[in-house]
C-alpha cells in the first residue's frame, strides 16, 4: 500500500547488487524488490535468500528495455505511490582478453552503462518519493578515466553548469568517434568501461543539483558510489573485497537517515567524499 517504504535494486541476482538486497533486508524499515532482467535468475535469487530467512520481493527489470523500466515504473507508482529506495547497481564489463573490436565495446558498454542507467533515471526520478535515497553504483575507474581525458573534456565534466543535454552528446560523441578510431584525436581514452563510469558519475552530479533546483523540499539524495574492487563475476576472484564488504558503501548512502542534507551530487567512496 501507499504507507509501505520501498527499495529497489538493479541488477539484484548476483554479485552486489545480491549483496545490497540482502544488507537492506536486515537493515532497511520497509519491502525490499530485488529486480532482474531474468526472471529466472531473479527468482532463484530471491529463493536462494529466503532460505537465510530474508524475504526480498521479485521485479523484472532490464534496464537495457524502456518498456521494461516503464512497466515497472508504473508498478511501482501504481502499488506503493512510488519508492524511498533507488540503488542502479546494473551494469557490465568486456572482460580485458576480450577480443572483440573498442568500437563495439565501446557501444555496447555505455548502452547499459551509461544511457540505460540514464533511462531508469529519466523514469524513476519523478516517482522518487520525499526523502528518497539514490545510489547510482559507478567506480573508481571513473576517476581515473576523468583524469586521462583532454583538459577541456575534464572541464566539462567536473564543470557545474554541464546539462544533461551536453553530457549525452559527449558520450554519444566518444561511441561516434571510436567508429572512426578518432577518439584519441577527440581528448578520450581507449576506456570503453571507464568513460562509462565517468559519464554515470557526471550524471549523478547532474541530476543532483536538478533536484535540489526543482524539488528543494523533497530533501532527496542523490549520489554515485564505488563499491571498492569486489570478487563477482565481473572482476575474478582476485579482488580483495567480497560482495557484503562491497556492498557497504551503496547501503550507507541508500540508508542516510531522515532529515541529512549531505552527502548529495557526490562521489562516495568506502564512505568517503572523493574528490573528483
Ligand atoms: P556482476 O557481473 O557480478 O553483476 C552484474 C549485475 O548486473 C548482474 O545481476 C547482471 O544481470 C546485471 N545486469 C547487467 N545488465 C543488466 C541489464 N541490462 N538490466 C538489468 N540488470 C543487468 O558485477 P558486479 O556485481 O561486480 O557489479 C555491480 C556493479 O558494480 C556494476 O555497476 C559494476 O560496474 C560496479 N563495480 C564493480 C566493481 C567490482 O570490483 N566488482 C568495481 C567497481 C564498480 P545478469 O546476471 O542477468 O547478467
Amino acid at each position: 500500500d501507499m504507507a509501505t517504504r520501498i527499495a529497489v535494486v538493479t541488477g539484484g541476482n548476483k554479485g552486489i547488487g545480491l549483496a545490497i538486497v540482502k544488507a537492506l533486508c536486515k537493515d532497511f524499515k520497509g519491502t525490499v524488490y530485488l529486480t532482474a532482467r531474468d526472471a529466472g535468475r531473479g527468482q532463484e535469487a530471491v529463493e536462494s535468500l529466503s532460505s537465510e530467512g530474508l524475504k526480498p520481493m521479485f521485479q523484472q527489470l532490464d534496464i537495457n528495455d524502456i518498456n521494461s523500466i516503464t512497466a515497472a515504473a508504473t508498478y511501482f507508482k501504481d502499488k506503493y505511490g512510488g519508492v524511498d529506495v533507488l540503488i542502479n547497481n546494473a551494469g557490465i564489463a568486456f572482460k580485458v582478453a576480450d577480443t572483440a573490436p573498442f568500437a563495439v565495446q565501446a557501444e555496447v558498454t555505455l548502452k547499459t552503462n551509461f544511457f540505460a542507467t540514464r533511462d531508469m533515471l529519466t523514469h524513476f526520478l519523478p516517482i522518487i518519493k520525499a526523502g528518497g535515497r539514490v545510489v547510482n553504483v559507478s567506480s573508481f575507474v571513473s576517476v581515473r578515466t576523468l583524469n586521462l581525458c583532454s583538459p577541456a573534456l575534464q572541464q566539462r565534466f567536473r564543470s557545474e553548469d554541464i546539462t544533461e543535454d551536453e553530457l549525452v552528446q559527449l558520450m554519444q560523441q566518444f561511441v561516434d568517434l571510436t567508429k572512426k578510431n578518432e577518439h584519441k584525436q577527440g581528448g578520450w581514452p581507449e576506456m570503453a568501461y571507464g568513460v562509462s563510469k565517468t559519464g554515470l558519475t557526471t550524471l549523478s552530479m547532474i541530476l543532483a543539483r536538478q533536484l535540489s533546483k526543482e524539488r528543494p523540499n523533497d530533501k532527496i539524495l542523490l549520489n554515485a558510489c564505488c563499491p571498492g574492487w569486489v570478487r563477482t563475476d565481473m572482476a575474478g576472484p582476485k579482488a580483495p573485497k567480497s560482495p557484503e564488504e562491497g556492498a557497504i558503501t551503496p547501503v550507507y548512502l541508500a540508508l542516510l537517515p531522515p532529515g541529512a542534507t549531505e552527502p548529495h551530487g557526490k562521489f562516495v567512496s568506502d564512505k568517503e567524499v572523493q574528490v573528483w
